[in-house]
């Protein structure tokens, strides 16, 4: 893959896939890095001093008004090649809620960032994943085409949402998510655009806690190996990030 934009990198997960994608073997020739705030954004921007092929778009992704302009920004970064993997990365969740507990700012501001933005940023970006797609029109549906990735969460689950209840906003804002990705990968399977959300695992970042069993750089390790290796018949599912298929 040539062109790549992951929103929320100034850290946790979103900084860890740039990391990891400047070393690669064959690194996408731009990685545009988005950060809500560029003063935040401190190892970001030394990555960026250190990789020509790293660009950084600031854009709060709850600003829906300025998506216009940053696929703007984005089409004359990648030009020609269009945008051949976009991940959705950027998210927030709420400590666990029981029912009795529950705001609905709470409720609102987990469906505004996790649901309502991944799918407005690809409505916005739809032109460029287009534009990558078409230029591999004979390959099959993967990463030498367009792929967008949805985060979610292993708490979207509702099959696997046995025993512990709670999480309101972050388990309906990600089953919503995932709802919204099967959608996805039905309408643009046509395009030559592949549609997945994934699980990155419970990993040590600000979100995850200290107590996470996972680091950040093996999650995206199996992320990126996952994404590499996509093949059609992966259109529209739920992936951890060992490449395990999950349950929704
Ligand atoms: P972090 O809390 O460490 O980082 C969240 C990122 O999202 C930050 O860059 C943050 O930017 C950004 N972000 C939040 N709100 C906005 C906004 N309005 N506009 C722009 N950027 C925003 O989380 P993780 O890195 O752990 O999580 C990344 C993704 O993985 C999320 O979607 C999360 O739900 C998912 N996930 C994480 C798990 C884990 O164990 N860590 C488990 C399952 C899923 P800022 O610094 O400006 O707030």
């Amino acid at each position: 893959m040539k062109t790549v934009l992951i929103t929320g990198c100034n850290r946790g997960l979103g900084l860890e896939f740039v990391r990891q994608l400047v070393n690669f073997k064959s690194p996408p020739a731009k990685i545009i890095a988005t950060c809500r705030s560029l003063e935040k954004a401190q190892e970001l921007k030394s990555l960026q001093a250190q990789n020509k092929s790293v660009h950084i778009i600031e854009m709060d992704v709850t600003n829906f008004e300025s998506y216009n302009d940053t696929a703007k920004r984005v089409k004359e970064l990648v030009g020609d090649d269009g945008l051949n993997l976009l991940i959705n990365n950027a998210g927030i969740t709420t400590k666990f809620t029981r029912l009795n507990m529950v705001k609905l700012d709470q409720i609102m501001d987990n469906f505004t960032v996790n649901t309502a933005a991944p799918i407005m940023l690809t409505k916005s970006l739809l032109p460029l994943l287009k534009a990558a797609a078409a230029k591999s029109a004979s390959s099959p549906l993967g990463a030498n085409r367009a792929v967008v990735v949805n985060m979610s969460s292993i708490l979207g689950s509702i099959e696997l949402n046995k025993k512990e209840g709670g999480f309101y906003p972050y388990r309906a804002s990600k089953a919503a998510i995932n709802a919204a990705t099967k959608s996805m990968s039905i309408d643009l399977k046509s395009e030559g655009i592949m549609t997945i959300c994934m699980h990155p695992g419970w990993v040590q970042t600000d979100m995850g806690g200290k107590q996470a069993p996972l680091k950040p750089d093996k999650s995206i390790k199996g992320m990126l190996d996952v994404l590499s290796n996509l093949k059609p018949e992966h259109n529209g599912l739920f992936l951890q990030y060992d490449g395990a298929v999950l349950p929704w």
